[in-house]
């Protein structure tokens, strides 16, 4: 029995050896950079189920092919790490992408004709929103009033914002909804807008804008779900394989979690839903990251000031171009011992804490109470993470790494508040803004994201702000403080490597490694060859998410 026995397992395992499973998956010819730095480059890849199995040559990968293995060659192209976006408000972005685009509307015909065109899209009693229309690009400049819309919309209701966020329109249905007439007062901090008699024109400025946003009914169950579907098409189409969703409500979770039911998450997704909520994590029990590769939650998101656009960020000095204010603390920092009560809550509970901060005043507040946590509770793997960090104290740089703190930036920033910055915070506090080469010197890890739907989810813009750092408005070609521009390989790294780091998920996905998650993306140019001013122009021609092709050029998306 004992001979037989052993008679068998050497005939067996020869063959076992010999039938290796085949790759489903093997894309070759490509160039690969892996941003794993034990291998930087290869030249293909090989897929076995939604991991990675090999990297390497042509011929070694080949090995893994076999009868029905689907090969994909690349033609040369350069082929990287699927780009994860730190910080991102997916369903604010999903549902920007089909709402009525008024922009460029130069017109009160044109910007007339399109809300129109929209209502009759939407059909009866669906809301027309979004819009970001500038009445400056009118000749001559005019606020619109319900007037110009009305008669196309009798029955549907609009509310369409400015680009800014501080004036919306709404028509004659939408003001009856919400209630207000010539009687209606002024709110605290907003203004009804009026004619010579006294009526609503429709235009509603600030807090009075609030008079109308509380009749707009939320999104439903199957909406969210649509937008969901939109957004991941979106950022599949530009390669951005993960999301991290800042404040998120929970009937976003559901949705997300429905959709990963039915297996139709194309899109990795970590949910941060604010910290005010913190008790409800806390009483689930879950911990960071809890979750599948699809859908995670046990992080919570606080905020710890405001903007600088709307000099809202909390800051030490004075904003330089107006004395006597620097800034306020968010209402979650009033007190602080609130704020720090929470964030003890939640680190007992090991929930990840991500903190919008963006005044060098703010930042610091933030730090304190890290630093307090890990005085108290003691040293453990956290991933703190500050949202933005936006304009550092010079003497908070060594603080910020010593406490691990990531860096959760979103470069395109750089090169939009770039244009202004400098003339409301003076040059030395500047000089600390989007700091992210003194971030490196100092080894704070970088987290790439853009804050999608204040700024374009495309990656390829984030690479080409960090690594040019040249304003939009073309006044910096050399870089707003160049001192501060990244390397290419570098910024590549802070959005994908540094991004999954940042939800820890560094051994799972972020790199083309074996044993990873395969989402990669194919691109149509070498971005370490070609002029770092063509970064923005570069396309996606593939994007894979666990091995499968969720996107391909010219694919109708
Ligand atoms: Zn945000």
């Amino acid at each position: 029995m004992k001979k037989f026995l052993v008679f068998l397992l050497c005939s067996v395992l020869p063959l076992a050896a010999q039938s290796k499973p085949a790759a489903d998956l093997i894309i070759h010819h490509a160039k690969v950079w892996t941003v794993d730095k034990a291998h930087p480059e290869a030249e293909a890849v090989a897929v076995l189920g939604d991991r990675i199995v090999a990297v390497g040559s042509n011929a070694e990968v080949d090995a893994w092919r076999g009868p029905k293995t689907h090969v994909i060659d690349a033609g040369g192209k350069l082929l990287l790490p699927g780009f994860n976006d730190a910080h991102v408000h997916f369903i604010d972005g999903g549902a920007s992408l089909d709402s009525v685009h008024l922009n460029d509307a130069t017109s009160p015909q044109e910007f007339a004709r399109r809300v129109g065109e929209q209502a009759k899209k939407l059909g009866k009693g669906q809301w027309v929103l979004g819009g970001e229309w500038d009445e400056t690009k009118w000749t001559p400049p005019s606020l619109p009033t319900k007037e110009v819309i009305d008669r196309l919309t009798p029955d549907t209701p609009v509310f369409v914002t400015r680009y800014d966020g501080h004036e919306s329109l709404a028509n004659s249905v939408v003001l009856r909804l919400a209630g207000i007439t010539a009687q209606t007062p002024d709110p605290p901090g907003g203004v009804i807008v009026r004619d010579k008699q006294g009526n609503p024109t429709g235009v509603v400025k600030d807090a009075a804008q609030d008079l109308v946003a509380r009749v707009v009914p939320p999104p439903t169950h199957e909406q969210l779900l649509q937008i969901v579907l939109r957004a991941m098409q979106h950022a599949a189409s530009l390669g951005v394989t993960s999301v991290q969703h800042m404040n998120p409500d929970y009937e976003d979770i559901a949705a997300y979690s429905e959709l990963r039911e039915r297996g139709e998450l194309i899109t990795r997704i970590y949910a941060a839903p604010l910290i005010t909520q913190v008790d409800d994590q806390v009483k689930i029990g879950v911990r960071h990251a809890f979750g599948d590769s699809y859908l995670r939650i046990g992080a919570v998101k606080a905020y710890a000031d405001g903007s600088l656009g709307s000099r809202t960020a909390y800051f030490f000095e004075p904003f330089s171009d107006e004395p006597g204010n620097r800034g306020i603390l968010s209402d979650e920092m009033h007190p602080v011992s609130l704020m720090h009560d929470r964030m003890m809550r939640a680190d007992a509970a090991g929930l990840q804490i991500c903190t919008h901060a963006i005044g060098d005043a703010g930042i610091s507040a933030i730090l304190d109470i890290y630093a307090d946590i890990e005085r108290v509770h003691g040293p453990a793997d956290r991933r703190w993470r500050i949202e933005h960090a936006q304009h550092m104290a010079a003497k908070d740089f060594d603080r910020f790494a010593q406490l691990q703190v990531i860096a959760s930036v979103q470069p395109y920033h750089a090169i939009d508040d770039g244009r202004w910055a400098e003339a409301r915070i003076g040059h030395d506090r500047a000089s600390r803004t989007y700091a992210f080469r003194t971030f490196l010197d100092h080894h704070v890890r970088l987290a790439f994201g853009t804050d999608w739907n204040v700024a374009p989810l495309n990656p390829m813009l984030g690479l080409y702000a960090a690594v040019t750092r040249a304003t939009l408005d073309g006044k910096n070609p050399n870089g707003w403080f160049p001192e501060q521009k990244l390397t290419i390989q570098e910024a590549i790294e802070a959005y994908t490597m540094g991004s999954a780091y940042a939800e820890f998920q560094d051994k799972e996905k972020g790199s083309i490694t074996p044993g990873k998650l395969a989402d990669m993306v194919i691109l149509s140019d070498d971005l370490f060859s070609i002029d770092p001013v063509k970064i923005r122009d570069v396309k996606v021609l593939k994007t894979f998410v666990g091995g499968k092709i969720v996107y391909q050029a010219g694919d109708a998306h």
